[in-house]
């Protein structure tokens, strides 16, 4: 599956506010929102009045820059969340939230969701005794996710434990840390999401 692979800063820039996207350099002074609080290129200084349509847009832009992923996965997700019983944009979120390299990021066992995407690609990650090299595998109820991979690799995750160690880990998740491996206990419901982010102008911009 595809990824925006341009400059991640650029993207919070445009977005005018922190996506964390780049693990240990977004809590420190060389965070580029912090540095320049303009939106990027030769127009990013003037600010406009935006209309309805494009809050919406840029509310969909930021969720899908925040998890990584592209339009068509993204609306994707939104067909299957309209096709789920339930509210739609919470269910999209869910959707987006367990997905298992945000799970891996969330969990302190990656500084960011891209760190997380290469863990899982790379083979480090199993679910249930088998290992999933997939970064859009969505986690479930009961599901057990371990670390299982070489004693290089095992320092590195290990290393990013200790650096998120303060995080705040998810409510819906029990994270055993010294063993590397993650329980799902129940799907994750809107308050788990502690981004500001709001889902219901995505529904009613993919409404229109
Ligand atoms: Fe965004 Fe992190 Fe870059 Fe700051 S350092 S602009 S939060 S990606």
């Amino acid at each position: 599956m595809g990824r925006d692979i341009g400059p991640d800063c650029r993207l919070c820039r445009r977005e005018g506010e922190k996506l964390f996207l780049k693990g240990t350099r977004c809590y420190s002074h060389k965070c580029a929102v912090a540095r320049r609080e303009y939106a990027p290129g030769q127009h990013g200084l003037k600010k406009g009045k935006l209309s309805n349509f494009g809050v919406q847009l840029r509310e969909k832009q930021k969720i899908k820059r925040i998890y990584g992923v592209l339009e068509t996965q993204f609306r994707n997700y939104f067909l299957k969340a309209t096709a789920t019983k339930g509210v739609t944009g919470h269910i999209l979120l869910q959707f987006l939230e367990r997905r298992l390299d945000t799970l891996l990021f969330n969990c302190g066992f990656a500084k960011s969701r891209t760190d997380g995407r290469q863990i899982v690609s790379h083979n480090h990650v199993s679910v249930n005794g088998r290992r999933v090299n997939i970064a859009s595998f969505l986690v479930k109820p009961n599901d057990v996710v371990e670390i299982k991979t070489d004693n290089k690799s095992l320092a590195t995750i290990k290393g990013n434990v200790e650096l998120t160690k303060d995080r705040k880990v998810p409510g819906w998740v029990e994270v055993d840390s010294s063993n590397l491996k993650i329980k799902i206990v129940r799907l994750p419901l809107r308050e788990d999401v502690t981004y500001t982010v709001n889902e219901q102008l995505v529904v009613e911009l993919y409404s229109r």
